[in-house]
């Protein structure tokens, strides 16, 4: 979905609260939904969409949102059921580009430095900012390790510095403000579920545990980036916050980008069972601390 019907449906809900976490390079408001059930139950932090062309994703984490808001009550009773924020579009100037092309960039100089790297039909294809910066690879951890690419593109630019981008830092506060226990970041695609970046111990065993719970419900499989991935949300997590979180590529393999927004059914009927298996994760991490 693009921007406008992201942000028609966001501001519908009732329950779950919208706010504002901070505003992307372009001047778009970023947004987060609260399930806020009780003070004494954990958060966890659930994201889509900071990687441009998979912003089906954000499509997904809304629809999780909605499920939340029309069985708040039934959850709230749930005792291990977790406080969860929600940030279903991480990069919405990213999602713009995809869906409308480079005209959708507001800020003249902002344009006219992106007709530098995105030429023709590519801009279907853009994960990254209006930048031109991987917001997945901007985070500090082991920021530097894979330098894809030193300068602004479709993908794989790390950027300037840790933190250089305003969708970054927006994903890092809100964050440090909700202390989750858990995340779950929602890109696309191959079904697969990444959860290690050099973890040691019995925190090790945890998240594969975890990692391995969520693969019963989709059916995804359990895989390591540790060799390849940095700069990741996923890996600020598990590295800096030491706690538990999984990225999901949501969506079949054989699919080409962007996917088409009818697999959104596939992938709710696959990854709808995610709410369900919460509770077993917060007692997982909990009986653990
Ligand atoms: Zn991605």
């Amino acid at each position: 979905m693009d921007y406008a019907s992201f942000e028609r449906s966001i501001l519908r809900f009732k329950k779950l609260k919208t706010r504002i976490i901070g505003r992307s390079e372009d001047g778009r408001k970023i947004y987060s939904l609260s399930a806020f059930f009780d003070p004494r139950k954990p958060w966890v932090i659930m994201q889509g969409a900071v990687h441009a062309r998979e912003h089906l994703s954000a499509d997904f984490v809304l629809t999780l949102a909605s499920i939340v808001e029309h069985k708040f009550e039934l959850f709230k009773k749930m005792k291990s059921f977790p406080n969860i924020c929600f940030v279903p579009m991480v990069n919405p100037d990213g999602v713009e580009i995809v869906c409308h092309g480079i005209k959708s960039i507001r800020n003249e100089k902002l344009k006219q430095s992106a007709s530098r790297w995105i030429s023709g039909d590519e801009h279907m294809f853009v994960k990254s900012n209006a930048r031109g910066v991987d917001i997945n690879n901007n985070f500090d951890a082991m920021w530097d390790r894979h330098q894809n690419s030193c300068v602004p593109s479709l993908q794989g630019f790390i950027g300037t510095h840790p933190f250089s981008e305003s969708e970054t830092r927006a994903l890092r506060d809100v964050t440090l403000e909700v202390k989750p226990i858990f995340s779950i970041s929602f890109h696309l695609k191959g079904e697969e579920i990444y959860w290690d970046f050099f973890q040691k111990g019995s925190r090790r065993k945890i998240d594969k545990k975890i990692a391995k719970l969520v693969s019963k419900v989709n059916g995804y499989a359990v895989k390591s980036t540790e060799n390849s991935s940095s700069g990741g949300y996923k890996d600020w997590c598990v590295q800096f916050l030491e706690i538990p979180s999984l990225t999901i590529e949501l969506g079949r393999d054989e699919l080409s980008h962007p996917v088409e927004e009818s697999e959104i059914y596939d992938i709710i009927a696959k990854n709808i069972g995610i709410l369900d298996v919460l509770c077993d994760i917060v007692r997982l991490i909990e009986g653990e601390r």
